[in-house]
């Protein structure tokens, strides 16, 4: 594999100011930074490094993290208890709704940050007297730390607390993860496409995906509106009283007119493009590329990137979810309309809550787990870990976060298997697709959460 190791080693010059100096390393690190093809690691290779950097970690959030430390001790599991990798499943896991379950006024938002935080928050000076939860996010950081957040479809967010280390982890390991899958396609002289503007935003689908404009020569967003979660909260119909109604009116006819000029420049850029003869990535969600399609099938327009294209698709349909279509459909749309293979139409699936990223390989479309970083699980209705080839709840344990503990029980259903079908890539993936999983059953949980909770804020 000579080519593919040229080919990392451009990757690695580019991506100097994510890497931690080795002199450093923790095995957090070396989860990230040691494999040169993140889907490649030997099974029994990664099976070790992921274990000491999971042992590492627990240690690190059981020892730095009230919350997470009372959760431990009420479950009776101590880091000694983790020996072998089999003991990993004993590790407590959190639901990813608990995330979500912040108080409203500023300053109680800004005590909940600094008790899901690991470790000592720097001191944070809250400007305002009655400060809102976007002030106290505001402070936060500029402090050095961010505040990533979900769109949240209910309205309702999911705050991740993120220091500089577990963000620089995270941003080289989502960009390694999709050079590695695109090989041979990548370079630094292509010209990038994303959707959402990664400097104006929180929402961590934006943030977590700006190194991707970072690792070629230009880059082109789509939109430079600075996204609040309380214009996420109101355009999802979340107003409160008769002033946020209005206001989520006003919301609603500037993001329309926003969203117009959006397609015309999008499609201004493919014609450009074409013309150009040089390689396009495009960084967007389905449901947008989906109203794109719309515009250019009335508009009877299609353009021809067999050749120089790329899609990564990720961040679901969220509020246009009643049009999803499944992934196959949509690359045949994309293939119909800008003539990208289906080889090079990847979707990335991700939260907020983990610090990396699934991706799909080109061969068969099936969601490739980073498996040095994600001891990946199913669970059955009881929250016990099921065997690969059954359907669940998705849970994980990963391994490179070091603000909060990244040891989640997600809402989605997923189906988990021990090898792809299709390629020869050697560790675990998902079907691609996924569902949010039905019930109340975390509920229980949650509530077991909040408890625990409101007894370390005493
Ligand atoms: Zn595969």
């Amino acid at each position: 594999m000579k080519d593919f190791d040229e080919y990392i080693e451009k990757f690695e010059k580019i991506m100097k100011k994510y890497k931690i100096p080795r002199s450093k390393w923790t095995p957090q690190d070396e989860v990230v930074y040691s494999p040169k093809d993140p889907f490649r690691v030997p099974p029994k290779e990664a099976e070790e490094l992921r274990f000491k950097a999971l042992k590492y970690s627990f240690a690190h959030h059981y020892k730095n993290n009230t919350f997470y430390n009372k959760l431990c001790k009420e479950k009776g599991i101590k880091p000694d208890d983790i020996k072998k990798p089999s003991d990993l499943t004993k590790i407590p896991l959190i639901p990813d709704k608990f995330f979500k379950d912040y108080p409203e006024d500023g300053k109680s938002f800004a005590m909940w940050l600094s008790n899901i935080y690991t470790g000592k928050l720097p001191e944070i000076y809250i400007k305002k007297r009655n400060p809102k939860t976007e002030d106290v996010i505001d402070d936060f950081n500029t402090s050095g730390l961010t505040v990533t957040l979900s769109s949240g479809t209910s309205g309702r967010h999911t705050f991740i607390p993120r220091d500089a280390d577990t963000i620089r982890r995270a941003s080289y390991s989502i960009a390694k993860n999709v050079v590695s899958m695109l090989y041979p396609f990548w370079e630094y002289n292509m010209t990038m496409y994303k959707q959402t503007d990664p400097s104006g935003t929180n929402l961590w689908v934006g943030k977590s995906g700006a190194v991707i404009t970072e690792i070629v020569k230009e880059a082109r967003v789509g939109t430079k509106i600075k996204i609040t979660p309380k214009m996420v909260r109101l355009s999802m119909g979340g107003a409160r009283n008769f002033i946020e109604r209005i206001e989520s009116k006003i919301i609603r006819s500037i993001a329309k007119r926003h969203r117009e000029k959006m397609i015309d420049d999008f499609i201004n850029l493919l014609e450009e493009m074409e013309k150009r003869g040089t390689k396009l990535g495009l960084i967007v969600q389905p449901s947008f590329m989906n109203m794109i399609m719309k515009v250019l099938e009335r508009r009877g327009l299609s353009f021809d990137f067999s050749e120089n294209g790329a899609m990564l698709t990720g961040g679901g349909w969220k509020i246009s979810e009643n049009e999803r279509i499944p992934h196959k459909e949509y690359r045949e749309r994309v293939g119909k309309y800008l003539s990208i293979p289906e080889e090079r139409i990847l979707d990335v699936y991700g939260m907020v809550e983990c610090n990396t990223g699934m991706i799909q390989c080109p061969e068969g479309h099936y969601l490739h787990i980073p498996y040095t970083q994600i001891y990946p699980m199913v669970l059955d209705e009881n929250l016990e870990p099921k065997g690969y080839g059954e359907v669940g709840r998705f849970a994980f344990l990963e391994v490179t976060a070091s603000s909060y503990p990244s040891f989640i029980i997600t809402g989605d259903e997923v189906k988990l298997l021990e090898h792809c079908p299709v390629c020869d890539r050697p560790g675990p993936v998902l079907e691609p697709e996924i569902k949010r999983a039905k019930g109340e059953e975390v509920r229980g949980c949650a509530e077991e959460m909040r408890r625990l909770f409101s007894i370390s804020e005493d």
